[in-house]
């Protein structure tokens, strides 16, 4: 197994869904994990339960609070060597009922909160000359996906931060790279009707959704050394799911 013995790792949005299964994942490889919510009560309890070493509140809108955060955390463990970016929201609308509030909370938490996040950690990594990122794009920012075009094009921009910054981050040793994950059962699709559901599993080549626990590993090689000469990928995670 994968092993991150003696590594610090920060997950945004670990409280939940695929940050908490991201989480797990690299307790279970040995690593130093903080995790970050908006509630710093349950951020807590979250990390004590999971076997993390912290649990802190952060807004990753917030810039200044997202590279306090970070330093913060790097100063406390002696290095920051793995940024997972995970925090992100969905809102469906059609493209008649998208208002300019939903665009702007949409590209202000997954494209500004992906770039703080990234900012924050590039600046306290390339001090070490060491560091992998994995930052959450979306197969429905490859493909697209109807009802969901404020998303879509959110999370087109997440993937282009992986291979943006990559081209920027690799003299320094850092390596940044996306997860773009199909369905997974987590509270972001609890709403999905069960026409959706089932559409989406008829589109999907291994005919079922998956688990955070899925993109969890997937997550974990792309910061383990198993990784080292990857950068500035999108990886799909969706059980060949074609839209
Ligand atoms: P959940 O809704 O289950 O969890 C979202 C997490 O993000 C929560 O921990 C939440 O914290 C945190 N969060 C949301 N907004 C902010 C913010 N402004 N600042 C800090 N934290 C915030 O989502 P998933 O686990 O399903 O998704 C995780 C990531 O994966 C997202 O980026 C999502 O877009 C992406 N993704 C998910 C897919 C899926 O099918 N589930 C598919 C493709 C991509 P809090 O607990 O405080 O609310």
């Amino acid at each position: 197994m994968t092993d991150l013995t003696g590594r610090v790792a920060l997950v945004t949005g670990g409280t939940r869904g695929i940050g908490l299964a991201t989480v797990r994942a690299l307790v279970e490889a040995g690593a130093t994990v903080v995790l970050t919510g908006r509630d710093e009560a349950r951020a807590k309890e979250i990390a004590a339960e999971a076997g993390a070493a912290a649990g802190l509140a952060l807004d990753v809108t917030d810039a200044k609070a997202v590279s306090s955060l970070v330093r913060g955390v790097a100063k406390e463990h002696g290095a920051l060597d793995a940024v997972v970016a995970n925090a992100g929201i969905l809102e469906d609308a059609l493209l008649g009922m998208i208002s300019e509030d939903l665009v702007d909370r949409m590209l202000r938490t997954n494209v500004g909160g992906t770039i703080n996040t990234v900012q924050a950690a590039s600046r306290v990594m390339s001090r070490r000359k060491s560091g992998a990122i994995v930052v959450l794009a979306s197969i429905v920012g490859e493909n697209g996906s109807a009802g969901q075009t404020a998303y879509a094009a959110s999370k087109a921009a997440v993937g282009n931060i992986a291979r943006s910054a990559a081209k920027e981050l690799g003299r320094h040793n850092i390596r940044v790279n996306a997860v773009a994950p199909g369905v997974i059962e987590t509270d972001m699709t609890s709403h999905l009707g069960e026409k959706v559901i089932a559409e989406r599993i008829e589109d999907t080549a291994l005919c079922r959704l998956g688990k955070p626990e899925e993109v969890a590993k997937a997550i974990r090689f792309l910061v383990s050394d198993e990784a080292s000469f990857i950068t500035g990928q999108v990886l799909g995670i969706d059980g060949g799911l074609v839209l």
